[in-house]
């Protein structure tokens, strides 16, 4: 197996840091161990020079000595009286035996008497004919002149070192000479190594040519061939210096013991010897000791290193972590490492007060985007998203299980919202709209979801475990409407529709659930029933009638546009006065359209524009065909749509028509919701003035289910008031209607304009308005919209009924009609 190592640089800072200060550390004391080594050897080197020094004072001392010992002995000996008389009477015996004496005394090896000519006359010991030429170089040196009163060589006997001393017997005259004499061996060495620590090596040579043997060695046997091959005689040679003997190092010296020219040939040599190994062995320890010394540094270094880096690297982990964490979205983790005073602990401090401000700014915006500021409820998108979330729990809880809970959306729409704005200001309307979010917020169970979509609409999750009980809640919720609010010193009646979607039944989606629920608010805020269930037959949204609109444009070619007239009549009398033109839609596979299943589709368009044009076309054509009672000619509505009113040419484009068909604009009233004014109250107003000035009669639709306050209405170029019927068909059993119709009808009088009421159902209703003296109405009671072909045929039977009282209306007579002028 290969073991690929990483690049350098890519290893963790942390063994980055302390791979480079062991190394470091590693270094120095490399180079501090050198160096003491280096001059460890220096001064090794330079006390073996003193060594040697010292050793060869000692070494010439103790021959100084022993030249002194035998110079003693001989003279002794010479002073002797039986010697010398021995000597003189030539007695060879007793000389010998004095000879060995002395001799033997002083443990000299040789013992000789020399006759006055320095010829050998009797020696003792071992000597023999061997000392001939060392006895030849002392009588030379004897005869150039003794100083003092011996003679002391150092000479090779044989290959034997010999130190050799002459002293003169005198009886008195010059009688012989006694000689005396010590092999070097032992004592030399002996004593030498008693004073020094050095070896010696004593080397020998007969003549300058002969190859040097070595008699004496105190160093080991292995050194001896390098001993002999040692240049040290050699004029000019070194005394002393260091040389690689066996393989280690040495320091040397050398001493001649011969006096060179004294002897013939033979030489002596004393070398001094120093190993530097083992002056250098007591610093071994210290060696050992340094190394250790290296080793634990650099322990405790790698130990002490690992902590601290740890300490930093450590907490940059944590930052890198955290860095990571916060990267990919995750603001909660708290930073570690926040308790240290230290730089490392203030920039986990400072991260972590970064990561706090970013999680703050996140929980900001994440408010912004998903709250409503006014209420603080969630808004559109939060509860889309909380619509999705309960959806999917509910999908998985739900899953394979029989049981099935449901989920149902509300939306709840104030009535008369607008009317609080225009009258009491926005201010005020804010906070109406704070103190209906929580009282819905009281409404709530556990599970449950509020959240205000926007303007004056509210939606609410319920889980719930079936229609029944989505109903019961959001009853509940409307009931809690029945209360007042009170705001300072008003009090205000606030009223809700509320539309009700339920999953799975009404729709799977999330999207869908929310806006068929409003689909659903929409068509009760019409009924004024309480709330609503989604109903797909009045959902202008619901796929079914989105091919409408291409279906419509065909339908204006095809002729498939029907014309209705519904009659308007007089209260006090039950006279015809007129008719609203309805639109109907002759649709070959459906049936008879009712118009809410495509106006709204069409007002979304802009297509209305050519609806309202071909109404009122037909309208036109049909006018000089409707009876005339008393010879006065009916009025037709017809209804316009906030295109129509935003449209600049609409004047121009009616009253070209009007022209055409030769018919005056007094015959026309022309009905306008008051959403259709709102939507740009100021451009409605220039059309309202210039139709009014054509000659058209105005009227506003749908009364009360906008916002609009007569006061505003009053500014407005408007000849009558439709009260709308949700008003009037509730005024029979709501007391509340049937005050705000009442309070319509006065107020409208005041302001000099005609009040029209629809949604007369019945009888009873009839009589209300009468009695309240409502102008005109119009209802299923006196007809139904009616094919405008069949209006004149109705029309002849209504004035005959009225003339019977028809249907136990109250009717009496009353002023002279509004006339129409041809
Ligand atoms: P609208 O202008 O409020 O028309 C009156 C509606 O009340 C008519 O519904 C009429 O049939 C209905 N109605 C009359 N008397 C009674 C009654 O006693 N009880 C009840 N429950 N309803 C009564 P219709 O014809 O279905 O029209 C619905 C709406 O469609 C109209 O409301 C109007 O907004 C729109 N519309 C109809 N035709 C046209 C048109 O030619 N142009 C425009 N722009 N909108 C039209
Ligand atoms: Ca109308
Ligand atoms: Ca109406």
């Amino acid at each position: 197996m290969r073991v690929r190592l990483r690049p350098l640089r890519d290893w963790p800072l942390a063994s980055r840091v302390m791979l480079l200060f062991l190394s470091l550390l590693l270094a120095i004391q490399a180079a501090a161990f050198f160096a003491t080594q280096a001059s460890l050897f220096d001064s090794a080197r330079r006390s073996i020079a003193d060594e040697l020094d010292v050793g060869d004072r000692a070494l010439q001392r103790l021959l100084g000595q022993s030249a002194n010992r035998l110079a003693e002995a001989s003279r002794v000996l010479s002073a002797d009286f039986g010697f010398r008389q021995a000597v003189t009477s030539d007695d060879l015996a007793t000389i010998q035996s004095a000879l060995d004496n002395h001799s033997a005394r002083i443990g000299a090896s040789v013992a000789a008497l020399l006759d006055t000519r320095f010829a050998l006359r009797v020696a003792s010991g071992t000597a023999g004919a061997g000392l001939q030429p060392a006895v030849a170089h002392l009588a030379a040196a004897a005869q150039r002149g003794m100083v003092g009163e011996s003679l002391s060589i150092i000479e090779p006997i044989g290959t034997v070192p010999m130190q050799l001393v002459l002293v003169p017997l005198k009886t008195p005259l010059l009688t012989g000479w006694v000689l005396m004499g010590f092999s070097l061996d032992p004592w030399l060495a002996r004593d030498l190594r008693s004073v020094s620590a050095l070896d010696l090596a004593v080397r020998v040579r007969t003549h300058e040519r002969a190859p040097w043997s070595l008699p004496i060695s105190t160093a080991g046997e292995d050194l001896s061939a390098d001993l002999l091959r040692l240049n040290a005689s050699a004029a000019g040679a070194p005394r002393q210096a260091t040389a690689t003997l066996a393989g280690a190092e040495y320091g040397w010296r050398v001493l001649r013991l011969t006096e060179r020219g004294m002897t013939t040939d033979g030489e002596v040599q004393a070398l001094l010897l120093r190993s530097v190994d083992e002056a250098v062995r007591p610093y071994e320890r210290l060696r050992w000791l340094f190394a250790a010394i290296t080793v634990l540094g650099m322990l405790a270094f790698a130990i002490g290193g690992w902590f601290t880096t740890r300490r930093i690297t450590r907490p940059m982990h944590w930052l890198l972590e955290a860095t990571r964490r916060v990267g990919a979205g995750d603001y909660q983790t708290p930073m570690r490492g926040t308790g240290t005073a230290d730089e490392i602990g203030q920039l986990a401090q400072a991260f972590e007060g970064m990561r706090q401000s970013v999680a703050q700014q996140q929980l900001d915006l994440r408010r912004q985007a998903y709250e409503d500021a006014l209420t603080g409820l969630p808004n559109r998108l939060r509860f889309g998203q909380a619509v999705q979330e309960a959806i999917e729990t509910r999908q998985r809880q739900t899953e394979g299980r029989a049981s099935r809970l449901g989920l149902a959306v509300l939306v709840l729409n104030l009535d008369r919202f607008k009317h609080v704005n225009d009258v009491l200001g926005y201010a005020f309307g804010d906070r109406v709209l704070q103190a209906v979010a929580e009282r819905l917020r009281q409404q709530l169970t556990t599970g449950d979801e509020l959240a205000r979509l926007g303007a004056d609409e509210f939606a609410l999750l319920l889980t719930t475990s079936d229609k029944a009980q989505a109903l019961r809640r959001a009853q509940a919720i409307a009931a809690s409407f029945d209360h007042t609010l009170q705001i300072d010193e008003q009090t205000i009646d606030l009223g809700a529709g509320i539309g009700i979607a339920c999953w799975p039944e009404h729709a799977v989606a999330a999207e869908s659930l929310l806006s068929r629920a409003e689909v659903a608010m929409r068509s009760a805020k019409k009924k004024t029933r309480g709330p609503q269930f989604y109903d797909s037959a009045t959902d202008s949204t619901s796929t079914q009638t989105l091919s409408l609109l291409s279906e419509l444009r065909r339908a204006v070619e095809a002729n498939e546009l029907r014309l209705f007239l519904q009659p308007k009549v007089a209260f006090c009398d039950g006279r015809l006065l007129g008719a609203e033109a309805l639109l109907r839609w002759q649709h070959p596979q459906r049936g008879m359209v009712p118009p809410m299943d495509f106006i709204p589709f069409a007002e979304q368009t802009g297509f209305v524009r050519r609806l309202t044009l071909w109404v009122f076309e037909a309208a036109a054509r049909t006018w000089r065909q409707l009876p005339a009672p008393d010879g006065e000619p009916l009025r037709i509505s017809v209804n316009l749509s906030t295109h129509d009113l935003l449209d600049n040419e609409l004047p121009e484009r009616l009253l070209a028509l009007l022209e055409r068909h030769a018919v005056p604009a007094t015959a026309f009233c022309l009905e306008i919701t008051e959403s259709a004014i709102m939507d740009d109250p100021q451009r409605a107003q220039g059309t309202l003035e210039r139709l009014r000035a054509a000659g058209f009669k105005l009227s506003i639709d749908d009364f009360g289910t906008g916002y609009s306050s007569l006061a505003y209405l009053k500014r407005l170029p408007v000849d009558e008031l439709k009260i709308d019927k949700s008003f009037v068909i509730g005024m029979e059993r709501d007391a509340d209607d049937a005050k705000i119709v009442r309070s319509t009808i006065d107020l409208a009088h005041n302001l000099g304009l005609t009040v029209v009421a629809e949604g007369v159902e019945n009888a009873a209703i009839w009589n209300l308005l009468h009695r309240q003296g409502c102008d005109e109405g119009q209802g299923y009671h006196m007809s139904r919209p009616l094919p405008s072909a069949q209006f004149a045929a109705w029309a002849a039977r209504w004035a005959d009924h009225t003339a019977t009282g028809w249907g136990g209306l109250e009717l009496e007579l009353c002023a002279a009609p509004q006339s129409v002028s041809a």
